[in-house]
């Protein structure tokens, strides 16, 4: 008898590029072992789970694991050997292991490395990553013209910046010609305990950029196992979050489930990228996307959840530098 064809996540433009984004993006930041140490058949084994589920976004840096992301990342992309064409790769350029640096010396020089290591000709997505700790003027004036250049030149597809506090967004795209900057990837802005991007989005469809959100787990604070030693968030933040998924937990609920369930409901997000590092990671979170377009959000439990967190609703954490 034929198996059934696995349920697989749904497909979203981003934005004017012409892409379209598995509603659940794989954030390759565990490669890099951000989140505890990861096998290289564990990274093959997620990623192929990935990809027959339907996922066919995959977001790195050279950041994550000092490198070891990207080239855990291109290893595993080929060693499955699918078709160049049927996936999106997105990675950064800009934060490194050793610093910050945006000038456009090391933004070009940064993405022939960044290419040699994914074993790829090109990428989809460059990102300007975490822009608020370099001069945004800087990043409007020399970077992006850097990367429009490496446009021209076929190496990368499309351009786009990253960061956590939301002013950056409005800072650049208000400053850069329209359709320069094809896409924005903001982070633990998009979740139960912070949906402050939420106030944003009709500003950057205004602007005709695609938007992807990231952390809907908030980096692992909306998990049974909780957020690794360097989370910055507040004592108070953790230990709600944790009071949340002990919550969930005893009625028979998983935090992660309802919490990236959240994040994939507002349809203006292209993708939500999760980070995963094991097979079991994937299909759970494939499923609960499956699961959202099949019954909807399991709005008793999200309003309970979001009673307990809203002590510490839309609480942040600083990053980046004062601008001038
Ligand atoms: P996240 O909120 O996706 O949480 C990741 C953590 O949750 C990891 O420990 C992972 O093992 C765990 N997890 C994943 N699925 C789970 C499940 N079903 N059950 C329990 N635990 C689960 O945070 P993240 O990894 O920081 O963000 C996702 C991706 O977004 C990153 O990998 C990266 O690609 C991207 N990102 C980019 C930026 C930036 O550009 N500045 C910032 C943050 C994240």
């Amino acid at each position: 008898m034929a198996s059934q064809p696995l349920p697989k996540v749904e497909l979203r433009e981003l934005g004017n590029t012409g892409l379209k984004l598995s509603c659940v993006g794989f954030g390759a930041s565990p490669l890099g072992n951000v989140f505890g140490p990861v096998s290289d058949d564990e990274a093959i084994g997620s990623v192929r789970e990935a990809f027959r589920r339907g996922i066919n976004f995959f977001d790195t840096s050279p950041y994550y694991g000092g490198t070891l992301s990207e080239k855990v990342l291109g290893k595993t992309l080929k060693a499955l050997g699918v078709p160049r064409s049927e996936y999106v790769v997105a990675t950064k350029c800009g934060r490194y292991a050793d610093g910050f640096d945006f000038s456009a010396d090391r933004v070009t020089k940064s993405i022939d490395e960044s290419l040699e290591r994914l074993q790829l000709d090109y990428v989809d997505i460059l990102q300007c990553h975490d822009i608020e700790f370099g001069s945004l003027d800087q990043i409007v004036n020399e970077t992006i013209p850097a990367l429009k250049k490496l446009k021209e030149a076929g190496k990368i597809r499309f351009i786009g910046i990253t960061g956590l506090p939301l002013g950056i967004f409005t800072y650049v795209l208000d400053r850069v010609p329209a359709g320069t900057v094809d896409v924005v990837l903001s982070y633990c802005h998009y979740g139960i305990n912070d949906s402050t991007l939420e106030d944003l989005l009709p500003y950057l469809k205004s602007k005709g950029v695609g938007i992807i959100s990231a952390s809907p787990l908030a980096m692992g604070l909306l998990t049974e196992s909780g957020p690794p030693e360097w989370h910055p968030a507040s004592a108070e933040l953790k230990s709600a979050c944790r009071a949340a998924a002990v919550y969930c937990k005893e009625r028979g609920n998983n935090i992660s489930k309802l919490a990236l369930q959240y994040s994939l409901s507002n349809k203006d997000i292209s993708s939500v990228l999760v980070g995963m590092n094991s097979i079991k990671q994937v299909e759970e979170n494939v499923t609960a996307a499956v699961e959202l377009a099949t019954n909807g959000k399991n709005e008793k439990t999200l309003a309970e959840v979001e009673a307990i967190l809203k002590p510490v609703k839309n609480q942040t954490w600083p990053s980046g530098i004062q601008q001038s």
